[in-house]
């Protein structure tokens, strides 16, 4: 009896096991991919990986000190927090977390939750200028340790949110982009898990179980537009598989001469080719669709992805 009990609970060890490494491979792949497939990193950068103490800042932190160990260039990583002093806020975590990876980093120490509480009304929302005082600071940061890149731990599904969020409420085409030049024009900004899906994160921080640090410190809600666009992407995933990934791979796949924007595309001057367009409108034809259920990533691999195999 006690024979099978052991053989069992080992099985499900080892499924367990499989599944793990499963995970983790997918996260290393989709991160070396976004990395390729949007020249991320390059040889000789010095990235400072914004460390909030978050699932997904652990993660992305984990996933590229990994790919810095096998990948074919060299670069540097400097792992960085910002001690906004929100009371109650567990100050010993993060570096005793981070002397056990034995990580470059720095604690910078601000007190904007000081400056928010002061400026912002009681009862009204505190993010706008939160997020505008830890953007300055992190950017500063980045020049005083001479950081070419600056990576930030946002996701699939923070891209989607945004994308929702814009069209809902900004009346904007627009989302969170892998990589981009920050507000002040001086530091490029990237988001390497761009590629990795939430629910993965989630896994994979609790099987690796990083001393996640609450986020709710500050007393904020969180967003209330943003909550309901993920609710809302939540249901449709449930209900639609492969929606989301399909709505992903049409960030990636834009056809400016399908939408409105005459910025974007000069419509005042199309003229009659006379020849076929592959792209053309087959204007009273309904258009067909593939019931796709694919994943994000394309089925080629790059170099740096195919060393995480
Ligand atoms: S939730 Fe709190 S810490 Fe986060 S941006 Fe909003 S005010 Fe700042």
């Amino acid at each position: 009896m006690s024979l099978q009990v052991n053989s069992a609970s080992a099985a499900t060890k080892s499924k367990q096991k499989y599944s793990f490494n499963k995970l983790q491979k997918r996260l290393r792949r989709n991160v070396g991919k976004a990395i390729e497939d949007f020249a991320m990193i390059e040889d000789g950068d010095k990235v400072m990986v914004c460390l909030s103490g978050g699932k997904d800042s652990y993660t992305m932190l984990d996933v590229l000190m990994y790919l810095q160990r096998i990948a074919p260039i060299s670069f540097e990583i400097v792992a960085v927090n910002l001690d906004q002093k929100q009371p109650g806020f567990p100050e010993h975590i993060l570096p005793g977390y981070l002397d056990s990876l034995s990580v470059d980093y720095k604690i910078v120490e601000e007190d904007t939750y000081s400056i928010v509480k002061d400026k912002i009304p009681e009862g009204k929302t505190t993010c706008s200028l939160c997020s505008r005082l830890r953007r300055g600071i992190l950017y500063r940061t980045a020049t005083e340790l001479g950081a070419t890149k600056i990576a930030l731990g946002h996701h699939r599904d923070d891209m989607l949110e945004t994308l929702f969020l814009n069209m809902f409420h900004g009346g904007k085409l627009k989302s969170m982009p892998p990589k981009l030049v920050s507000d002040d024009g001086k530091h490029v900004v990237i988001r390497p898990l761009a590629y990795c899906n939430e629910a993965d994160i989630e896994k994979y921080a609790s099987a690796v179980e990083f001393p996640i640090i609450p986020c709710n410190l500050c007393g904020s809600q969180e967003n209330l537009q943003r909550q309901n666009i993920k609710m809302m992407l939540q249901d449709w995933n449930k209900r639609f598989p492969g929606r989301i990934e399909s709505m992903f791979r049409a960030m990636q796949n834009v056809t400016p001469s399908h939408l409105a924007d005459s910025k974007l595309y000069d419509f005042k001057t199309i003229k009659a080719s006379g020849k076929p367009e592959p792209e053309g409108d087959i204007a009273f034809d309904t258009p067909e669709f593939k019931d796709e259920n694919r994943s994000v990533q394309p089925a080629q691999s790059i170099n740096i992805v195919n060393l995480t195999e």
